[in-house]
């Protein structure tokens, strides 16, 4: 039986490499090779905070692009041999969450979020994509492998924050929290016609490249209750959108909401963690009858997605490269991305290991 090296989630708290038997394709799934790996945030949050609960053995990562080794009969556009993006999320499309409009909800909440989370993600020599013909997009003539992985993830959760998020055509935007999610939800909103965009953060690296993607204010949030300084900036108005892309569940909810215009919209990316309950402000909130909406999501996968969000990317309408501050090679370097990426310096917003 062949093997592959893999590494992992061992249990809670723990992580090491693990030798597990190549998985079976199905007729109408993949195997891939990875080429291009990045650790994520929800990675740290699975691992040492125990968001979704204990793994045993579980290979982790969901962000990569690669080269399909191995492809089930029944697949139809996809050969072994090509190069291959690989969303973060591969939804079962014919579930009925699907046939409603959530694909990323499919059999369960959450269940098109399976790479590490339910099986074995793409830190590995090899790793299982089910259905291969509606979840791979060919990587497109042009397109880096360092920008095509910020897109699976990163790009698709934070454009998704944007258009969650009901941004009117010249319209206002707070964007809380400017890691790789913030950041792309700005670079979304400045494509969807946000004409003002606050981004609240602090990080230099972070700040740059918000305003390379469209931020027009940057905001402190460690100066002053974020509030306060867009009703100051906004001369007490407020923005018609909030993105909740970081932060906690102490003060940034209450901030979001008293940062939103009556009518307008919060829309969350965040992975919640840290206490059990949201705490939506009753005032704030209108008591209840201010019409300010909330709406939230998993990023979206499949090969659609992919494609248009290559797009974006090939007609230079943002840069996703701009979001790799640090560069790895070989696979046994996985291990040492994702710890920066739990130890988060100042200077990073996203390490990709390169492996071949
Ligand atoms: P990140 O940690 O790089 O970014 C969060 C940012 O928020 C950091 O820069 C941090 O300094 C900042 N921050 C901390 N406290 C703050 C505060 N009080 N106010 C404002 N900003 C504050 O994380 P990321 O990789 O950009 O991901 C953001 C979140 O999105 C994570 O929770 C991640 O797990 C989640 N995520 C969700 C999805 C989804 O499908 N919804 C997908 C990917 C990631
Ligand atoms: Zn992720």
């Amino acid at each position: 039986m062949a093997t592959f090296k893999g590494f992992a989630m061992k249990k809670l708290n723990e992580t090491g490499w693990v030798e597990k038997e190549v998985p079976e394709c199905g007729p109408l799934d993949a195997i891939v090779r990875p080429t291009c790996v990045s650790p994520c945030t929800s990675d740290i949050h699975t691992v040492w905070e125990g968001a979704i609960g204990d793994r045993k053995d579980m290979v982790l990562g969901h962000e990569a692009v690669g080269i399909v080794e191995e492809v089930g009969s029944l697949v139809k556009n996809i050969k072994v041999g090509d190069k291959v993006i690989v969303p973060a999320i591969t939804p079962d499309w014919d579930d009925e969450a699907a046939q409603r409009g959530y694909p990323s909800q499919t059999t369960e909440p959450l269940g098109g979020w399976k790479f590490s989370n339910f099986k074995d993600g793409v830190f590995g020599e090899r790793f299982h994509v089910n259905l291969a013909d509606a979840n791979l997009a060919l990587m497109p003539e042009g397109l880096s492998d360092e920008a095509a992985v910020m897109l699976v993830d990163m790009w698709s959760t934070g454009m998704m924050g944007s258009e969650n998020a009901n941004i009117p055509l010249g319209g206002s935007v707070l964007v809380i929290g400017i890691g790789a999610v913030g950041l792309s939800a700005i670079a979304g909103a400045a494509l969807l016609g946000a004409a003002d965009i606050y981004a609240a953060g602090t990080r230099p690296v972070s700040v740059k490249i918000a305003k390379e993607y469209g931020a027009t204010e940057i905001i402190n949030y460690r100066e002053a209750p974020i509030d306060e300084q867009v009703r100051e900036a906004t001369n007490g108005a407020g923005v018609d959108s909030v993105i909740i892309a970081g932060g906690n569940l102490t003060n940034t909810w209450k901030e979001a909401v008293a940062s939103t215009k009556a009518g307008g919209t919060i829309s969350n990316v965040n992975y919640l963690s840290g206490a059990d309950d949201v705490l939506i402000p009753r005032v704030e909130w209108g008591c209840g009858m201010s019409n300010i909406n909330i709406t939230n999501g998993l990023c979206p996968g499949g090969r659609v997605r992919m494609e248009r969000l290559s797009r974006l990317a090939l007609t230079n309408r943002a840069d996703p490269e701009l979001l790799v501050t640090h560069r790895f090679k070989g696979l046994e370097k996985i291990e040492d991305a994702l710890y920066l990426m739990k130890d988060k310096p100042k200077d990073l917003i996203k390490p990709i290991v390169k492996i071949d």
